[in-house]
Formats: structure tokens, sequence, C-alpha cells
């Protein structure tokens, strides 16, 4: 008599309320329709009365039609791979909602003949690395070695490398086996803890395409170690080729141990990449710098086509060059004396409001495979181990981390201006 699935209206019924009509337009049927699914499966298992169904489906509905949501970074680690590494800078992101539309990337609007695409952006990396004879920009880091694989040694010639930089990138995937997957063949020398000037030259014959120098920026090599630098193989008489990574242009006084772009090929190197979303905090992106005439073989290989960015890429590269700070290499020069003053505001605010909060000593990191061994001092606000979930839960999503049964919220990597929001998600958190 009382079975509640006979009470539950038909989906098409539902989906005739006004709001959700509005969010059909908005972010589609699809999305919709598995809301008002839900919210009907909920009321056939007695969860939600058959009358609350609407009311359920509307505030289920995704923000967005994208599951990407912008999430807050409480981690202390400045560039989190997972997290979608760089935030870009404002000026980024508005140069990115430009282009979304319709746009000239590769259309000159005075001639109205087509243009080089991107210039703007290929403009704003040459003036940023003034010594550089060209530049090009891939995908990623991973894509401009694998461009200069294919380019330089494709054919089967050899890579010169040190035992000491065969690296895994992450998620499994590994510099060496990227170079191979070309058809170059790896010519691997010195040992894991040492390699010497020798063991290079004693490598190089005739089949040789290039040394290629990578930066371990995920892990530190202690002890008892030697690594040859780009100055000591430049007179080998091949092309350097130097994976700096991290995508510093020039050295920084922070960060006296990551290699840049501008000393790389000050030292000899033909050519340089790096990526756009770590310490240049800007788009993701594989940059390349070097000789010109090189720069130009990468640029007409036929994998270039594969390898090419898009106009948001373009985009955002371009206004992360020329414009304001990013946020990235914002927070690694930005004051750490604060940091802990914040904690302490933040802390005895929540307190106010019967949560257990503390502020604590802690140390940043950079991150997302850069200064493996920099340790930033900061400040946290220090949480029941339960928050941890709860803030994800959350909206916006806070990410923390958990650290010895406590919750820990590292003000490193959140704006001043956000601390209000990262205080309005704890106490809502408090609650669930
Ligand atoms: C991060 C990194 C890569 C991979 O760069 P992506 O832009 O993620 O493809 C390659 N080499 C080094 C040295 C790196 O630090």
């Amino acid at each position: 008599m009382t079975d509640p699935r006979r009470h539950i209206p038909r989906t098409d019924a539902v989906l005739a309320d006004p709001r959700l009509v509005k969010a059909v337009a908005r972010i589609g049927y699809p999305l919709v329709k598995k809301a008002v699914v839900d919210a009907q499966q909920r009321a056939r298992t007695g969860e939600i009365p058959p009358e609350s169904i609407v009311e359920a489906a509307v505030d289920a509905l995704p923000r967005h039609a994208s599951g990407l949501r912008p999430v807050l970074n409480a981690t202390g680690i400045l560039v989190h791979t997972n997290l979608g590494r760089a935030p870009l800078s404002a000026a980024a992101v508005d140069a990115v909602a430009a282009a979304a539309g319709v746009t000239n990337v590769e259309f000159d609007l005075r001639t109205g003949q087509r243009a080089p695409r991107g210039r703007g952006a290929l403009e704003a990396l040459a003036a940023a690395v003034p010594t550089a004879g060209g530049v090009h920009v891939v995908n990623n880091n991973a894509a401009a070695l694998l461009l200069v694989a294919l380019a330089l040694a494709g054919d089967g010639r050899e890579i010169v490398i040190s035992r000491g930089e065969l690296v895994e990138i992450g998620d499994g995937f590994r510099i060496p086996e990227l170079l191979a997957c070309t058809g170059a063949k790896l010519r691997e020398v010195g040992a894991t803890n040492r390699c010497r000037p020798d063991d290079y030259a004693d490598a190089i014959n005739e089949r040789t395409a290039f040394v290629l120098k990578v930066h371990p920026s995920n892990f530190l090599v202690s002890g008892f170690t030697r690594e040859v630098g780009v100055s000591e193989l430049a007179g080998l008489g091949v092309p350097i080729v130097a994976d700096v990574g991290s995508g510093l242009l020039r050295p920084h006084p922070l960060l006296p141990d990551e290699p840049d772009v501008a000393t790389a090929l000050a030292e000899g190197a033909a050519l340089v990449t790096a990526s756009g979303d770590k310490l240049l905090g800007g788009p993701q992106a594989g940059l390349l710098f070097g000789a010109a005439d090189l720069v130009h073989r990468l640029r007409r290989h036929p994998a270039a086509r594969a390898l090419r960015v898009d106009k948001l890429t373009l985009a955002a590269l371009e206004a992360t060059l020329r414009g304001p700070l990013p946020p990235v290499p914002a927070m690694l020069i930005g004051s750490r004396s604060d940091l802990f003053g914040r904690a302490e505001k933040l802390a005895s605010e929540l307190r106010e409001s019967g949560i257990s909060a503390v502020p604590v000593q802690t140390e940043a990191a950079v991150g997302g495979g850069g200064a493996p061994g920099v340790r930033l001092p900061s400040a946290a606000v220090s949480l029941p181990a339960r928050f941890t979930a709860a803030l994800r839960a959350g909206e916006p999503p806070v990410v923390g981390r958990t650290d010895k049964d406590r919750c820990l919220l590292d003000l490193s990597t959140v704006d001043a201006a956000q601390d209000k929001v990262v205080a309005a998600a704890v106490r809502a958190a408090a609650v669930t």
C-alpha cells in the first residue's frame, strides 16, 4: 500500500522544473538527467521523500559541465602535480578567457593574411631569454625531449646520457624509455652516483647525435657523487642538450642548485628544454631554447605538428611572461615572516568557534619536480586529523596534509586573501 516507488514522479516531469530546464541550458542534458535519476533512486530507497526529488536534484547539480573544480592548495607544496601544478596568474586567466572564443592565433588582423601561429608567445619567450637564437613551444617538457630525440637522433643515432640522470618523471614514465621510443639509441655513461668528463668523451663517436644532461629534479643523490656540468661538456664537439626541468629562465637567488635556461645556454648548451608549469608559473608547456638552426629543424619536423600547443596555452604563456609575477614564483619569494602570524590569527579565530586549532611551524617545499632539497620555513594551522577528509569534501575543497595524526593547513601555498575562505571551510567541516 505504501510502496514509495508508486509516488516517484517521472523523469520528464521532474526535468520540466524551471530550475532544471535552466540547468540543461547551462551544463547540458546528461548531467542534469543524472542528478534527477540519482535523486529518484534516493527516493526509491526511502532516503528522501518523493516530494523532495526536485530539490535534491537541484542541490546535486554540478556547477560546471567539467568535473574539474577550483581547489584550495593548503599542502605547503608550491607546485603540486596532482593539483594541476602552477596556478595561472590573473593576467594569464584573463588571456585564456579572451582566447577561448574566436581569436587571431594564426591571423594577421592588419593584412588579413595567415600569420605565424602564436607569434606573441614566441616573441615573449625570446624576449625573456635574449641569448637564445631560437625558441619553440610544445605540449610539455616530455614532448620537447621527444621532439629533440626524434629530430636529431630518431634515425638510430646515439644519445649520450649519464646513468645518474636516467630519471623517472612520474606516473611510471621514464626519460630513457621516452627517448628510446623515438628510435634513438641510448649510450649510458658513468655510474649512478659518479660520472666524469672522460666517461662522456670515451662514449662519443661518429654515431653520436648529442649529449643529454637531465636535471635530477625530483630526487637528491648525496655523499660520494660527481656530475659533469654543461660547461665541461661543451668542448666535446657534439651538441649538448640540457633538460633543466623547472623552467627557471635565469638564476634564482633562493634556489642556487636549480639549473636555469640562460646559464645552460651561456655554458654552451645547443638546446635547452624546460616545463612551463613549474617554477615559471605558467601553463603546461614544453619550452625549447637554443641555436636558431636546430630550433628551426625541430619546428619543421613532421612530429612538431602533433606536439603543437593550442591557443589557450599560447595565450596563457604570453601573459605569464609579459604580465605580473604569477603565483608560484611570487610564493617562492614572498615574505615567510608573516606566515606564523597568519596561522596564529586563523587558529585563534577557529578556537573561538570551538575548534581545536593551533598554529605550528612547518616546512614547505617546491614540489612538482624542482629544487628537491629546498625546504622553505612555513607555518600551518593544525587541526584534528578528521579534518583532512572533511575539508576535501567541502566547497571549495581544501587540500591539507596529515602529519602525525594532525591535519595541517600550510599557509605558504594559500594567498593571504584566502584565509577567510579557509576559516569558513574549517567551520563548515567542523559540523559535518
Ligand atoms: C618535470 C620534468 C620533466 C617532465 O616535464 P613535463 O612538462 O611534465 O612533461 C622532464 N625533465 C625534468 C628534468 C623535469 O623536471
